[in-house]
Protein backbone atom coordinates (compact mmCIF):
# COMPACT_ATOMS: atom_id res chain seq x y z
CA UNK A 1 0.00 0.00 0.00
CA UNK A 2 1.10 3.15 -0.67
CA UNK A 3 0.87 5.27 2.15
CA UNK A 4 0.11 8.85 2.26
CA UNK A 5 2.28 11.41 4.22
CA UNK A 6 0.04 14.18 6.14
CA UNK A 7 2.16 17.04 5.61
CA UNK A 8 1.34 19.84 8.45
CA UNK A 9 2.26 22.78 5.99
CA UNK A 10 -0.27 22.61 3.39
CA UNK A 11 -3.10 22.64 6.08
CA UNK A 12 -1.00 25.61 8.05
CA UNK A 13 -0.64 27.57 4.68
CA UNK A 14 -4.35 27.18 3.65
CA UNK A 15 -5.61 28.25 7.48
CA UNK A 16 -2.92 31.28 7.78
CA UNK A 17 -4.58 33.11 4.45
CA UNK A 18 -7.59 32.58 5.95
CA UNK A 19 -6.56 34.37 9.34
CA UNK A 20 -4.09 37.48 7.19
CA UNK A 21 -7.56 38.57 6.18
CA UNK A 22 -9.44 38.59 9.62
CA UNK A 23 -6.32 39.95 10.93
CA UNK A 24 -6.52 42.61 8.38
CA UNK A 25 -10.37 43.23 9.09
CA UNK A 26 -9.58 43.69 12.95
CA UNK A 27 -7.04 45.97 11.59
CA UNK A 28 -9.09 48.10 10.13
CA UNK A 29 -10.91 48.43 13.56
CA UNK A 30 -7.91 49.29 15.26
CA UNK A 31 -7.62 46.15 16.76
CA UNK A 32 -4.64 44.14 16.74
CA UNK A 33 -4.32 40.44 18.14
CA UNK A 34 -1.94 39.92 20.79
CA UNK A 35 -0.84 36.90 23.19
CA UNK A 36 0.96 37.10 25.83
CA UNK A 37 3.44 34.48 26.49
CA UNK A 38 4.60 33.36 30.13
CA UNK A 39 7.80 31.53 30.68
CA UNK A 40 8.76 30.72 33.83
CA UNK A 41 12.33 28.53 34.59
CA UNK A 42 15.35 28.07 31.49
CA UNK A 43 13.90 24.58 30.11
CA UNK A 44 15.76 24.66 26.53
CA UNK A 45 13.07 23.25 24.46
CA UNK A 46 10.71 25.44 26.42
CA UNK A 47 12.20 28.42 25.04
CA UNK A 48 12.36 27.25 21.39
CA UNK A 49 8.63 27.06 21.47
CA UNK A 50 8.02 30.61 22.91
CA UNK A 51 10.43 32.35 20.69
CA UNK A 52 8.96 30.47 17.74
CA UNK A 53 5.15 31.09 18.98
CA UNK A 54 6.55 34.71 19.11
CA UNK A 55 7.98 34.98 15.69
CA UNK A 56 4.60 33.67 13.78
CA UNK A 57 3.20 36.35 15.56
CA UNK A 58 4.82 39.02 14.28
CA UNK A 59 5.12 37.48 10.82
CA UNK A 60 1.35 37.87 10.73
CA UNK A 61 1.13 41.63 12.00
CA UNK A 62 -0.27 40.54 15.43
CA UNK A 63 1.63 41.39 18.45
CA UNK A 64 3.56 39.07 21.01
CA UNK A 65 5.35 39.50 24.16
CA UNK A 66 7.14 37.09 26.37
CA UNK A 67 6.75 37.51 30.34
CA UNK A 68 10.08 35.32 31.98
CA UNK A 69 10.27 34.63 35.26
CA UNK A 70 13.04 32.82 37.43
CA UNK A 71 13.16 29.25 37.54
CA UNK A 72 12.09 30.00 41.80
CA UNK A 73 9.26 32.02 40.89
CA UNK A 74 6.37 31.95 43.31
CA UNK A 75 2.74 30.93 42.72
CA UNK A 76 1.90 35.02 43.91
CA UNK A 77 4.10 36.36 41.23
CA UNK A 78 2.75 34.51 38.48
CA UNK A 79 -1.24 34.92 39.64
CA UNK A 80 0.22 38.83 40.19
CA UNK A 81 1.27 38.76 35.96
CA UNK A 82 -1.93 37.01 35.13
CA UNK A 83 -4.16 39.39 36.86
CA UNK A 84 -2.06 42.04 35.07
CA UNK A 85 -2.45 40.92 31.47
CA UNK A 86 -6.24 39.76 32.51
CA UNK A 87 -6.90 42.96 33.03
CA UNK A 88 -4.84 44.25 30.26
CA UNK A 89 -7.52 45.33 27.44
CA UNK A 90 -4.63 44.91 24.62
CA UNK A 91 -3.71 41.37 25.61
CA UNK A 92 -6.45 39.47 23.52
CA UNK A 93 -4.83 35.56 24.43
CA UNK A 94 -2.63 34.52 27.50
CA UNK A 95 -0.47 31.03 27.34
CA UNK A 96 1.47 29.57 30.10
CA UNK A 97 4.02 27.75 28.65
CA UNK A 98 4.62 24.57 29.88
CA UNK A 99 5.96 22.34 31.38
CA UNK A 100 6.10 24.62 34.60
CA UNK A 101 8.84 24.00 37.33
CA UNK A 102 7.67 21.04 40.08
CA UNK A 103 6.93 24.08 42.78
CA UNK A 104 3.91 25.39 40.39
CA UNK A 105 0.62 23.41 39.67
CA UNK A 106 -0.22 24.26 36.47
CA UNK A 107 -3.84 23.64 37.01
CA UNK A 108 -4.10 26.14 39.70
CA UNK A 109 -1.80 28.92 37.88
CA UNK A 110 -4.28 28.01 34.91
CA UNK A 111 -7.61 28.83 36.80
CA UNK A 112 -6.34 32.19 37.05
CA UNK A 113 -6.51 33.16 33.33
CA UNK A 114 -9.36 34.64 32.11
CA UNK A 115 -11.02 32.24 30.41
CA UNK A 116 -12.04 34.41 27.34
CA UNK A 117 -8.38 34.88 27.18
CA UNK A 118 -7.77 31.29 27.68
CA UNK A 119 -6.11 30.80 23.86
CA UNK A 120 -4.79 27.01 24.88
CA UNK A 121 -8.38 26.14 26.26
CA UNK A 122 -6.93 24.67 29.49
CA UNK A 123 -8.87 27.02 32.00
CA UNK A 124 -11.34 24.43 33.81
CA UNK A 125 -14.43 26.13 32.56
CA UNK A 126 -13.05 25.43 29.14
CA UNK A 127 -12.52 21.92 29.33
CA UNK A 128 -15.98 21.81 30.89
CA UNK A 129 -17.40 23.57 27.86
CA UNK A 130 -15.71 21.63 25.66
CA UNK A 131 -16.59 18.37 27.05
CA UNK A 132 -19.93 19.38 27.31
CA UNK A 133 -19.94 19.59 23.33
CA UNK A 134 -20.02 23.71 23.29
CA UNK A 135 -16.42 24.48 23.07
CA UNK A 136 -14.84 28.21 22.91
CA UNK A 137 -11.06 27.41 22.51
CA UNK A 138 -10.22 24.25 21.66
CA UNK A 139 -6.50 23.22 22.90
CA UNK A 140 -4.45 24.06 19.62
CA UNK A 141 -2.50 20.46 19.41
CA UNK A 142 -5.72 18.77 19.25
CA UNK A 143 -7.30 21.74 17.04
CA UNK A 144 -4.24 20.80 15.21
CA UNK A 145 -5.06 16.99 14.61
CA UNK A 146 -8.82 18.04 13.52
CA UNK A 147 -7.59 20.36 10.83
CA UNK A 148 -5.17 17.72 9.59
CA UNK A 149 -7.83 14.51 9.38
CA UNK A 150 -10.54 17.40 7.69
CA UNK A 151 -7.64 18.61 5.20
CA UNK A 152 -6.70 15.34 3.97
CA UNK A 153 -10.68 13.97 4.31
CA UNK A 154 -10.06 11.09 6.70
CA UNK A 155 -13.07 10.45 8.31
CA UNK A 156 -13.71 9.03 11.15
CA UNK A 157 -17.62 8.57 11.93
CA UNK A 158 -18.35 5.23 12.91
CA UNK A 159 -14.81 4.41 13.03
CA UNK A 160 -12.46 3.36 15.67
CA UNK A 161 -10.04 5.51 17.17
CA UNK A 162 -6.75 4.66 19.91
CA UNK A 163 -5.23 7.64 21.26
CA UNK A 164 -1.92 6.84 23.48
CA UNK A 165 -1.52 9.69 26.37
CA UNK A 166 -3.81 11.11 28.36
CA UNK A 167 -2.38 14.29 28.74
CA UNK A 168 -4.64 17.16 29.83
CA UNK A 169 -3.06 19.14 26.47
CA UNK A 170 -3.40 16.43 24.10
CA UNK A 171 -4.85 12.86 24.80
CA UNK A 172 -8.35 14.49 26.85
CA UNK A 173 -9.24 17.04 24.71
CA UNK A 174 -8.97 14.36 21.68
CA UNK A 175 -10.93 11.63 23.41
CA UNK A 176 -13.48 14.36 23.61
CA UNK A 177 -13.33 16.11 20.33
CA UNK A 178 -13.35 12.58 18.53
CA UNK A 179 -16.37 10.97 20.17
CA UNK A 180 -18.92 13.73 20.60
CA UNK A 181 -21.59 14.37 17.77
CA UNK A 182 -19.24 16.39 15.67
CA UNK A 183 -18.80 17.00 12.36
CA UNK A 184 -15.33 15.79 12.96
CA UNK A 185 -16.17 12.99 15.76
CA UNK A 186 -18.52 10.41 16.23
CA UNK A 187 -15.45 7.83 16.69
CA UNK A 188 -15.90 5.29 18.99
CA UNK A 189 -12.20 5.95 21.02
CA UNK A 190 -10.24 4.73 23.48
CA UNK A 191 -7.92 6.43 25.66
CA UNK A 192 -4.65 4.42 26.43
CA UNK A 193 -1.81 5.24 28.55
CA UNK A 194 1.16 3.35 30.80
CA UNK A 195 -1.25 1.05 32.68
CA UNK A 196 -3.20 -0.21 29.87
CA UNK A 197 -3.28 -4.02 29.30
CA UNK A 198 -2.81 -5.50 25.48
CA UNK A 199 -1.66 -1.64 23.91
CA UNK A 200 -0.91 -3.71 20.93
CA UNK A 201 -4.64 -5.49 20.86
CA UNK A 202 -6.54 -1.97 21.15
CA UNK A 203 -4.20 -0.35 18.67
CA UNK A 204 -4.88 -3.32 16.18
CA UNK A 205 -8.30 -3.10 15.85
CA UNK A 206 -8.35 0.72 15.29
CA UNK A 207 -8.84 2.40 11.89
CA UNK A 208 -6.78 5.47 12.97
CA UNK A 209 -4.20 5.67 16.07
CA UNK A 210 -2.96 9.16 17.83
CA UNK A 211 0.50 8.95 19.29
CA UNK A 212 1.25 11.48 22.13
CA UNK A 213 3.62 9.87 24.38
CA UNK A 214 7.05 10.98 24.19
CA UNK A 215 8.82 8.16 23.57
CA UNK A 216 10.49 7.37 20.63
CA UNK A 217 9.39 4.87 18.03
CA UNK A 218 6.92 3.71 20.88
CA UNK A 219 4.17 2.23 18.21
CA UNK A 220 5.64 -0.76 16.05
CA UNK A 221 4.51 -1.99 12.72
CA UNK A 222 3.26 -5.08 14.28
CA UNK A 223 0.93 -2.98 16.86
CA UNK A 224 -1.25 -1.93 13.95
CA UNK A 225 -3.65 -2.94 11.17
CA UNK A 226 -3.11 -3.04 7.25
CA UNK A 227 -4.46 0.57 6.00
CA UNK A 228 -4.50 2.29 9.67
CA UNK A 229 -4.45 6.69 9.56
CA UNK A 230 -1.82 7.64 12.23
CA UNK A 231 -1.12 10.91 13.68
CA UNK A 232 2.26 11.29 15.65
CA UNK A 233 1.76 14.36 17.83
CA UNK A 234 5.18 12.99 19.87
CA UNK A 235 8.29 15.01 19.44
CA UNK A 236 11.66 13.30 21.02
CA UNK A 237 14.90 14.29 20.50
CA UNK A 238 17.46 11.80 20.29
CA UNK A 239 21.22 11.93 19.88
CA UNK A 240 22.74 11.92 16.43
CA UNK A 241 26.50 12.69 15.66
CA UNK A 242 25.66 12.90 12.48
CA UNK A 243 23.53 16.44 12.92
CA UNK A 244 25.54 19.45 13.58
CA UNK A 245 23.25 20.00 16.98
CA UNK A 246 24.20 16.65 17.81
CA UNK A 247 20.06 15.32 17.43
CA UNK A 248 17.66 14.86 15.56
CA UNK A 249 13.71 15.07 16.16
CA UNK A 250 11.73 11.98 15.94
CA UNK A 251 7.98 10.77 16.77
CA UNK A 252 6.60 8.00 19.02
CA UNK A 253 5.69 6.40 15.91
CA UNK A 254 8.53 3.96 14.02
CA UNK A 255 7.77 6.12 10.98
CA UNK A 256 9.44 4.02 8.75
CA UNK A 257 8.37 1.01 9.76
CA UNK A 258 5.26 1.71 8.85
CA UNK A 259 5.59 3.35 5.27
CA UNK A 260 3.36 1.19 2.85
CA UNK A 261 1.20 -0.17 5.79
CA UNK A 262 -0.34 2.52 7.00
CA UNK A 263 -3.07 3.90 4.81
CA UNK A 264 -1.45 7.69 6.04
CA UNK A 265 1.02 8.93 8.65
CA UNK A 266 2.02 12.46 9.93
CA UNK A 267 5.92 12.94 9.39
CA UNK A 268 8.08 14.39 12.07
CA UNK A 269 9.12 16.87 12.02
CA UNK A 270 6.20 18.71 9.56
CA UNK A 271 2.68 17.29 10.49
CA UNK A 272 0.82 18.20 13.48
CA UNK A 273 4.15 20.52 15.01
CA UNK A 274 3.14 23.12 12.58
CA UNK A 275 -0.15 23.41 12.84
CA UNK A 276 -0.12 23.89 17.18
CA UNK A 277 1.41 27.39 16.11
CA UNK A 278 -0.98 27.98 13.74
CA UNK A 279 -3.82 27.13 15.78
CA UNK A 280 -2.60 29.38 18.34
CA UNK A 281 -2.71 32.21 16.03
CA UNK A 282 -6.43 30.79 15.22
CA UNK A 283 -7.42 30.93 18.89
CA UNK A 284 -5.78 34.65 19.54
CA UNK A 285 -7.48 35.93 16.40
CA UNK A 286 -10.71 34.33 17.36
CA UNK A 287 -10.16 36.28 20.80
CA UNK A 288 -9.63 39.52 19.25
CA UNK A 289 -12.64 39.14 17.01
CA UNK A 290 -14.83 38.35 20.28
P1 LIG B 1 2.61 13.84 29.01
O1 LIG B 1 3.96 13.46 29.52
O2 LIG B 1 1.81 14.84 29.74
O3 LIG B 1 1.73 12.52 28.89
C1 LIG B 1 2.26 11.36 28.34
C2 LIG B 1 1.20 10.29 28.35
O4 LIG B 1 1.77 9.11 27.76
C3 LIG B 1 0.69 9.90 29.73
O5 LIG B 1 -0.71 9.78 29.69
C4 LIG B 1 1.35 8.56 29.98
O6 LIG B 1 0.57 7.67 30.76
C5 LIG B 1 1.45 7.99 28.59
N1 LIG B 1 2.51 6.99 28.47
C6 LIG B 1 3.79 7.09 28.89
N2 LIG B 1 4.48 5.96 28.58
C7 LIG B 1 3.59 5.16 27.96
C8 LIG B 1 3.70 3.85 27.41
N3 LIG B 1 4.83 3.17 27.41
N4 LIG B 1 2.59 3.31 26.86
C9 LIG B 1 1.41 3.99 26.82
N5 LIG B 1 1.27 5.25 27.31
C10 LIG B 1 2.34 5.80 27.88
O7 LIG B 1 2.84 14.22 27.49
P2 LIG B 1 2.21 15.35 26.53
O8 LIG B 1 0.83 14.99 26.11
O9 LIG B 1 2.48 16.69 27.07
O10 LIG B 1 3.18 15.15 25.26
C11 LIG B 1 3.29 13.92 24.61
C12 LIG B 1 4.25 14.07 23.44
O11 LIG B 1 3.68 14.99 22.52
C13 LIG B 1 5.61 14.64 23.81
O12 LIG B 1 6.59 14.07 22.95
C14 LIG B 1 5.48 16.11 23.50
O13 LIG B 1 6.72 16.71 23.19
C15 LIG B 1 4.59 16.06 22.29
N6 LIG B 1 3.81 17.27 22.08
C16 LIG B 1 3.81 17.78 20.83
C17 LIG B 1 3.07 18.89 20.53
C18 LIG B 1 3.07 19.39 19.14
O14 LIG B 1 2.86 20.55 18.93
N7 LIG B 1 3.24 18.53 18.14
C19 LIG B 1 2.34 19.61 21.57
C20 LIG B 1 2.29 18.92 22.84
C21 LIG B 1 3.03 17.81 23.08
P3 LIG B 1 0.21 7.96 32.32
O15 LIG B 1 -0.85 9.00 32.30
O16 LIG B 1 -0.26 6.65 32.81
O17 LIG B 1 1.48 8.44 32.95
Amino acid sequence: MKTIVLYGKPVSEKIRLSLEQKISKLKNKDIIPKLSVILVGNDPASEVYVNMKHKTFIKYNCKSDIHKLSENATKDELIDLINKLNNDHKVHGILLQLPLPKHLSSQEVISFICPDKDVDGLHPMNVGKLFLGNPSFIPCTPYGCLKILDFYNIDISGKKVAIIGRSNIVGKPLLSLLSQNFSWGNATVTLCHSRTKNLAKITKSSDLVIVAVGVPHLLKSDMVKEGVHILDVGINRISDKSSKKGYRLVGDVDYKNLLDKAQSITPVPGGIGPLTITMLLNNTVEAASK
